[in-house]
């Protein structure tokens, strides 16, 4: 430790996991991939991997329990990390999963919380095979570590994308963010007058989107009857641009990202619109939708356009060309990350 002072707001998350952990060198053959994929890769021998990736949901942070149902939080949790899983064309096999509560829980309210895991772990088919329980003096904790499998050959990595290759999306973006900004908005006017019932009419894809996200365990199915391999892959848990740029520097390589070609829902779109805002920033910026992310060989473009799962959104080209976005209007600017800033 030095006498000097960093504030964690001047470095963000990316440069504070880089700080804390460049010092670190693997030490076993094993460990094929460590840090700075959505999971770390192990050779468990025979040309088969076991992939393993942690999340921490911190409440007041990633939840707010004023609108989030413990059964959906319980759900969520392990959806994101499945997703982490996806991301790596990986099948999820295993959790373990750690709660930190404080007495303001009751046993009825975690069990609520547990119908939601347990919902999630019939649905992506995996096991709860332990975990670690605590108390804690501030709200609620939970960090799950999702455990999966794939042949060594099969694996997507961040850094494989290469010049001329297609970028591609699954599903549609920007809805988890315009959910989010629903149950604010009715989480403050209830605040205002709790007489007022909140109006959530009609918003139900959106709702669904923020609160019980999906894993696209089924885009890897989906993948692999097509027999398309992806060259890279990430999960879009904090934005399009962001995952966009985590792509590009892993696989040193450039892109263009075209705006009218991002698939966004109606929905999604008329209530950005009600909320002033571009629906295309939404997807951007806007976070947790937990659709896949990756890069296509030109050989595979027919097998990928045919499918109604996975839309084309861009190219990648070489580094020196930059990261670019290409507005409606043909504009082309440098394609930025605002996504979320933990730290301010
Ligand atoms: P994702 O958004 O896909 O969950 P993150 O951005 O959280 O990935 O993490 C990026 C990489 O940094 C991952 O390889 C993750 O395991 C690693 N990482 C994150 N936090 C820490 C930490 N505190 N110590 C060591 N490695 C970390
Ligand atoms: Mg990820």
């Amino acid at each position: 430790m030095t006498d000097k002072r960093t504030e964690l707001s001047d470095l963000g998350e990316f440069a504070l996991i880089e700080r804390l952990t460049q010092d670190f060198q693997n030490k076993h053959p094993e460990t094929l991939r460590g840090i700075g994929d959505d999971a770390a890769v192990i050779d468990t021998g025979n040309g088969m991997c076991q992939v393993v990736s942690t999340d921490l949901l911190v409440e007041g942070v990633h939840f707010d329990l004023t609108y989030m149902p413990l059964k959906h939080l319980g759900f969520k949790a392990v959806a994101v990390n499945v997703s982490d899983i996806c991301a790596m064309n990986a099948t999820p096999k295993q959790i373990t999963v750690a709660i930190a509560v404080s007495n303001r829980f009751s046993v009825e309210a975690l069990e609520e919380l547990y119908a939601g895991i347990k919902t999630a772990c019939s649905e992506y088919e995996i096991d709860l095979i332990g975990g670690d329980t605590t108390s804690s003096q501030s709200g609620l904790m939970i960090s799950i570590t999702a455990i999966g499998t794939a042949a060594q050959e099969s694996i997507t990595y961040r850094s494989g994308a290469k010049e001329y290759d297609l970028l591609v999306v699954s599903g549609d973006l920007g809805g988890a963010y315009m959910g989010l900004q629903v149950l604010e908005r009715e989480k403050e006017v209830f605040k205002a007058n709790p007489n007022i019932q909140p109006d959530l009419d009609g918003h139900d894809y959106i709702l669904q989107r923020q609160l019980k996200p999906q894993a696209r365990l089924d885009a890897i199915r989906y993948l692999k009857e097509l027999g398309v391999k992806p060259t890279s892959m990430i999960d879009i848990s904090d934005g399009l641009a962001s995952e966009v740029l985590h792509i590009c520097k892993a696989s040193e390589v450039g892109c263009h990202v075209y705006d009218e070609k991002i698939p966004i829902d109606a929905k999604t779109s008329m209530v950005a619109m009600d909320f002033n805002l571009d629906p295309s920033m939404c997807a951007l910026n806007g976070g947790e939708d937990y659709e896949l992310l990756f890069t296509i060989e030109q050989k595979d473009v027919e097998m990928i356009q045919s499918n109604p799962n996975f839309t084309i959104i861009g190219h990648i080209t070489n580094a020196a060309d930059g990261i670019y976005y290409v507005d409606k209007s043909g504009s082309v600017v440098t394609l930025r990350a605002q996504g979320w800033k933990q730290f301010d």
